[in-house]
């Protein structure tokens, strides 16, 4: 058995995100897209505070384009680096309706991998690990979004080199995972760097993959 397989299978005995995967997308995948803009840089918390925030003042993506950037900025405020944030989610907006004559991105459903992955990464401010959660939660295709946990375990454990990227390691890890393992073992993954492996001081004393790891110091 590979590496990478025997540690999905120890953190699956650990976490269950396989057996019971979280429901994380959402019906129109352009309020995945946007969320995961949010999530950019801070947590889960901040992250839905300033969706919920918006949603509440600006219930729809017409009404956000029409409050515009510095009304959306305050509104997003506890997301963090809102001017930033503000003018990408404006800007995406734009490009989608743009391109699709609507606020909606379900026009992508269906399409190949790669037109999806290439259509995503090619808007303002969306980067690799953005484009994998839209497309893993919100569309369904097989993606590895990596965290700064899954970019810690995989460097750790050394199923990925030490200096190696998050979007490496998310190409290395989509190419070795089965597609039905990749939403679980994402969650399962984020869920151990969470709960053992932390940044400092990793508790490798009460780790269920401590026997396959290198323990590389990072
Ligand atoms: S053994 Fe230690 S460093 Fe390796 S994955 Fe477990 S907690 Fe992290």
């Amino acid at each position: 058995m590979d590496k990478v397989t025997a540690i999905l299978d120890a953190l699956e005995s650990q976490y269950h995100n396989e057996e019971n995967p979280p429901e994380l997308g959402h019906p129109e995948p352009l309020d995945g897209l946007i969320l995961t803009i949010l999530s950019q840089n801070t947590n889960d918390k901040n992250r839905d505070r300033a969706f919920a925030n918006m949603k509440t003042l600006y219930p729809t993506w017409p009404d956000v384009i029409r409050a515009g950037a510095s009304r959306l900025e305050e509104a997003i405020r506890t997301a963090g680096l809102a001017h930033t944030k503000a003018g990408r989610i404006i800007t995406v907006l734009e490009r989608v309706h743009s391109d699709f004559g609507e606020y909606s991105i379900l026009g992508l459903a269906g399409r190949e991998r790669e037109y999806v992955r290439e259509y995503l990464r090619a808007l303002p401010g969306v980067g690799a690990k953005t484009v994998a959660c839209t497309m893993l939660f919100d569309f369904k295709i097989p993606a590895f979004p990596v965290d700064t946990h899954i970019t810690r375990i995989s460097r750790r454990t050394g199923i990925a080199p030490a200096k190696s990227s998050p979007e490496e390691i998310s190409r290395m890890l989509e190419g070795i995972v089965p597609e039905a393992r990749c939403l679980g073992g994402h969650v399962n993954m984020i869920a151990h760097g969470r709960a053992v492996c932390h940044s400092q001081r990793p508790e490798c004393g009460g780790c269920v993959i401590s026997h396959l790891c290198d323990k590389i110091s990072l």
